[in-house]
């Protein structure tokens, strides 16, 4: 366990005006920022980030809401991050996200969902290197 988890506030939450709201419910459910910066996603650089989604049906779809704004990204610290913060952020599709979540609250639809969480230790430190180098990583 890293206790370090990677997260994103996606295109539509920034386009809503929700990333102090969201970044309020992280900081309450006790994680620690120790990386984060805004930008805007080239569809390139967003088709790489979900290179693993390529085969699926919505994955142009995802390309296209995930370049379409800026993000958020955000690498978070806390005993148990990973699943600690799959549990905040709740179910990929809100209308099965439980109450209290950041989905139930902020999301739209499931492709449209707020924010990403990585779903494993490895995954968490891959999606970190991705966006942040050693320098920017504290
Ligand atoms: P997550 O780990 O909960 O984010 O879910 P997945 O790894 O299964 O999917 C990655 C992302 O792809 C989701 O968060 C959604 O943004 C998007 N996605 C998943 N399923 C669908 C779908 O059926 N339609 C669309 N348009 N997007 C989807």
């Amino acid at each position: 366990m890293t206790n370090r988890t990677f997260t994103m506030i996606k295109p539509d939450a920034t386009l809503k005006g929700n990333t102090g709201g969201i970044l309020d419910m992280i900081n309450k459910a006790g994680f620690r920022i120790v990386a984060m910066k805004m930008m805007h996603l080239s569809a390139e650089k967003a088709g790489e980030f979900y290179g693993v989604h390529k085969e699926r049906a919505f994955y142009g779809e995802l390309v296209e809401f995930m370049s379409r704004g800026a993000i958020t990204a955000a690498i978070l610290e806390k005993e148990n991050a990973v699943e600690d913060f799959r549990k905040l952020i709740g179910a990929t599709n809100p209308a099965q996200a439980e109450e209290g979540t950041i989905r139930k609250k902020y999301a739209t639809s499931i492709g449209e969902n707020a924010v990403h969480g990585s779903d494993s230790d490895e995954n968490a430190q891959i999606e970190g290197d991705f966006f942040f180098s050693k320098l920017e990583q504290f």
